[in-house]
């Protein structure tokens, strides 16, 4: 057999195994759907367990089935640059080239050493906070990780599902294992009827808290990264700008952060259908006039000081990346809060 045939088979296969830990998924909330409404079956509570069920699958459903979003094709080399870059074999004249693409295009994160960020596989100057993902074999736009439980990247385009996806979740044990509460004591106390829903009581409660405990760490960790606007792979690894690393390089103050994931309407926020600000090729960033390359820098910079930290890119704003800024009534209303959180902590 040809190898690329082989090679074929051997994805196909991956393809199917991955999908695995969403089926384990799929099965324990059917589990708990049947043992909740049909074995333990408390009628005053069924009403909230199916608003919150269905909030939580329809979450989990869209984290799932999301396409994750690839950079736009302004970031991709067109042909001639690409025979351009491919004749040429010495790294600095390769930068060369990128660093003249760059030019044109939002970019501000560069690599550890500095270089301009460039995926080999897609041939594309990486947007900022964009990642090669391994998995999907494509570059993500604000990749936060590949999630096995929901086979799929979790990035610009489902991290606010993602999110419902675990505040849903945590709501539905936590509502499940405090309304199971009173039966499970009844089972030690032996006030329980020997009956087969007394298996499926006591499961109900030791699976639905034991869940909860985890997703609700989890859950925890994700609002602090949504407060810092920072990626799980940015919380791992900061972002290096063109003057250097800076872990809250993308942070607007967390109102304005908290908007950039889900949205201007607060209407929104609990549903999980598309809200998120901006294009996820370009995100408004603090520090970036220090640039000593841009030439606007020397007049931002002394603006920046008397400001504050957060100013606008030297680069022409696209329309998102203004909404992103200007989206609040007061700047400076929202920069003295955040100043505030600073000096509390
Ligand atoms: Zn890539
Ligand atoms: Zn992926």
């Amino acid at each position: 057999m040809a190898p690329s045939g082989s090679r074929s088979i051997k994805r196909g296969c991956q393809r199917v195994l991955y999908w695995i830990p969403v089926l384990f998924i799929a099965v324990i909330v059917a589990w708990s759907y049947y043992a909740y409404v049909l074995q333990l079956c408390i009628v005053v509570y069924l009403l909230a367990y199916h608003v919150i069920f269905l909030m939580f699958v329809w979450a989990y459903w869209q984290t799932i089935f999301t396409k994750p979003m690839n950079p736009l094709k302004e970031f991709h080399l067109s042909h001639s640059d690409k025979e351009l870059l491919e004749s040429e074999n010495r790294g600095e004249s390769q930068q060369e080239i990128l660093r003249r693409i760059a030019k044109d295009l939002p970019i501000y994160t560069r690599t550890n050493s500095g270089a301009i960020r460039y995926c080999d596989r897609c041939q594309l100057l990486k947007p900022d906070r964009c990642h090669h993902c391994s998995v999907c074999d494509k570059c993500i736009l604000k990749m936060d990780h590949h999630c096995p439980w929901v086979n799929n990247c979790v990035g610009f385009s489902n991290y606010k599902y993602f999110m419902l996806f675990l505040a849903y979740s945590l709501l539905y044990c936590l509502f499940v294992t405090a309304t199971d509460l009173q039966y499970f004591i009844k089972f030690w106390t032996k006030g329980l009827p020997d009956t087969q829903a007394k298996f499926h009581i006591l499961f109900l409660f030791f699976s639905a808290s034991m869940f909860s405990v985890s997703l609700a760490s989890l859950f925890i960790y994700h609002c602090w990264l949504v407060c810092k606007n920072r990626s799980t792979l940015e919380a791992v690894r900061a972002p290096v700008f063109r003057h250097g690393t800076d872990k809250n390089g993308f942070s607007l103050g967390v109102s304005k952060n908290f908007r950039q994931v889900f949205g201007d309407e607060a209407k929104y926020w609990p549903v999980p259908v598309f809200s998120s600000l901006g294009d996820g090729c370009s995100f408004p960033t603090c520090l970036v006039n220090m640039d000593p390359e841009s030439p606007t820098s020397s007049n931002s910079a002394s603006k920046s000081s008397a400001e504050g930290r957060h100013q606008f890119p030297s680069k022409p704003l696209r329309e998102s990346q203004s909404r992103l800024l200007t989206s609040t009534p007061s700047w400076a209303e929202n920069e003295s809060a955040a100043d505030k959180e600073r000096k509390g902590n």
